[in-house]
């Protein structure tokens, strides 16, 4: 989790999308497969949250839609943050076995991002499907950065001049998870 926190921090400094990151790692033996940030605002593209990025990544990688495959190692998808309606449903067919976040939706909507209409019951929903999850880890790390880029953000808002500049920013800052 600390690799991924830091990878949203810095997703944040270098400016190249969201705060949020996430990865994929081989659940028993801990190996990285793959690293995804949020790349929505940079690549424009509304599907690429951290999430979808790394199950993208890894299964390209591994030549496989299914991570949960025979004869493959148990994977596992860990979060910056708590995943939003999309990536919560990009979970299941992903094959991973185990999801670990470390913000909670409260703390990425408390900036003013969207999670979309996700289940109440979400973490029952994939536990039902033998999927395992883990919540709030290292959560106040992973919401410092939510809350560094919330105020980088402001400090854009309030040097532009122009209010095509504003909106402009008003909208990446408040429909990108
Ligand atoms: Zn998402």
């Amino acid at each position: 989790m600390s690799f991924v926190i830091e990878a949203s921090g810095r997703n944040v400094a270098e400016q190249t999308g969201g705060p949020f990151a996430a990865a994929i790692f081989e659940k028993d033996s801990g190996r990285l497969v793959s690293l995804g940030v949020n790349l929505v605002t940079t690549e424009g593209m509304s599907i690429l949250h951290a999430e979808m990025v790394a199950f993208a990544v890894s299964q390209k990688k591994l030549n496989t839609y299914d991570l949960g495959g025979r004869g493959m190692a148990n994977h596992e998808l860990v979060a910056s943050a708590e995943p939003c309606a999309m990536c919560f449903g990009a979970i299941p067919w992903s094959g991973v076995r185990r999801v670990i976040t470390g913000a909670r939706d409260s703390d990425t909507r408390s900036i003013g991002f969207d999670e979309g209409p996700k289940m109440v019951n979400w973490k029952e929903e994939l536990e039902n499907r033998g999927i395992e999850v883990i919540c709030d880890v290292q959560r106040e790390e992973a919401a410092s950065v939510l809350a560094e880029y919330s105020s980088y953000g402001g400090r854009i808002y309030n040097s532009r001049e122009t209010s095509i500049e504003n909106e402009v920013v008003k909208k990446s800052v408040g429909s990108v998870k």
